[in-house]
């Protein structure tokens, strides 16, 4: 995979200054300048860059209003900020730093301390984003987590109150998993778990859509939402997931035949948006559902 360089702008009124930090940045990262303080905030909404290198002493903006003005916009407060510049007071660094700056870089600037300042920031970033990813990731299944999965939801959620589209959601438990664990021990019990996952998400599963979306809900329970999908679609992709789960064979050295089989039962549950459900109750008409299929002989779906 081709990385895509990371993204530097550069705010200064003074064409020499842009010229200068661009030279010094442009191997090796992407580069925008914008001249004043408007065009800042306009350009860090459109290209959100990586990190901005601020000038203070510019006409209209200062330095210190393009930094508020940038906090106060949710999708670019995050950005951190270089402050470059000529004041060189410690109480005008102090000043920048209160005000959210993440660095402060004196003019006249040397092009090793720029290029390593902002080097900072970027490891910074990077490593926030490892946090991140893996604060969303269930790490047994490498399948998104229950955290991830309401994020997602509320998106979806709302997107489907807005187009008036239905939305579904499934909830998947193992059958007798307890009775598994303890026949071919726990650890058998996690590789189970895990060819489950990857039974979901298989090319050739029954998640085709590029919004469906599995994750792991807790314990033994998957949870699957369904954007854009009525009662009929739920309730068939549940059933082809059912049929894929108990079609899959997993390797066990402890069994006769080397290898064993799981079976699920599924709860489905769609808000057609023609009602008047909550978030909590489409989730938990689901667990209701789910605990019917339970009832009912488990090894299948009900809604
Ligand atoms: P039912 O068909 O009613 O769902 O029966 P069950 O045995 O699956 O349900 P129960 O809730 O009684 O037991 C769930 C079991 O799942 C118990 C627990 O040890 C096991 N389990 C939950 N999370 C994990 C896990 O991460 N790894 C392993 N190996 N087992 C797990
Ligand atoms: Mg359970
Ligand atoms: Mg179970």
């Amino acid at each position: 995979m081709i990385q895509e360089k990371n993204r530097i702008l550069v705010v200064d009124d003074e064409n020499s200054n842009i010229m200068a930090l661009t030279h010094i940045l442009s191997p090796e990262y992407t580069v925008y300048a914008a001249k004043s303080g408007r065009a800042a905030i306009d350009a860090a909404a459109k290209h959100l860059p990586d990190v901005i290198l601020l000038d203070i002493l510019m006409p209209d903006m200062d330095g210190y209003d393009v930094i508020s003005a940038l906090k106060s916009n949710e999708k670019i407060r995050e950005i951190p900020v270089i402050y470059i510049t000529g004041l060189s007071s410690s109480l005008d660094e102090e000043k920048g730093l209160l005000l959210g700056a993440a660095d402060y870089i004196s003019k006249p600037f040397s092009s090793a301390i720029v290029k390593l300042r902002v080097q900072n920031q970027i490891k910074i970033l990077n490593q926030l984003r490892t946090i991140e990813r893996i604060s969303m990731i269930d790490q047994l299944t490498d399948l998104p987590n229950r955290r991830s999965f309401e994020t997602r939801l509320d998106l979806e959620w709302k997107r489907a109150l807005r187009e008036q589209r239905p939305i579904s959601i499934l909830m998947i438990d193992v059958d007798r998993f307890k009775n598994y664990n303890d026949t071919y021990g726990h650890q058998q019990g996690d590789a189970a778990l895990q060819a489950m996952a990857e039974t979901l998400l298989s090319d050739s599963g029954a998640l085709r859509r590029p919004g469906d979306f599995a994750a792991r809900w807790g314990g033994e329970e998957f949870i699957v939402l369904l954007p854009d999908t009525d009662r009929q679609g739920a309730i068939s992709v549940a059933e082809q997931i059912r049929i894929n789960i108990a079609d899959t064979p997993i390797p066990c050295h402890r069994s006769e035949n080397k290898e064993t089989r799981i079976t699920v039962s599924i709860g489905a549950n769609t808000c057609d948006n023609d009602s008047t459900q909550t978030i909590d109750e489409f989730i938990s008409k689901a667990d209701m559902a789910l605990y019917r299929a339970k009832k009912e002989g488990r090894n299948r779906v009900s809604q």
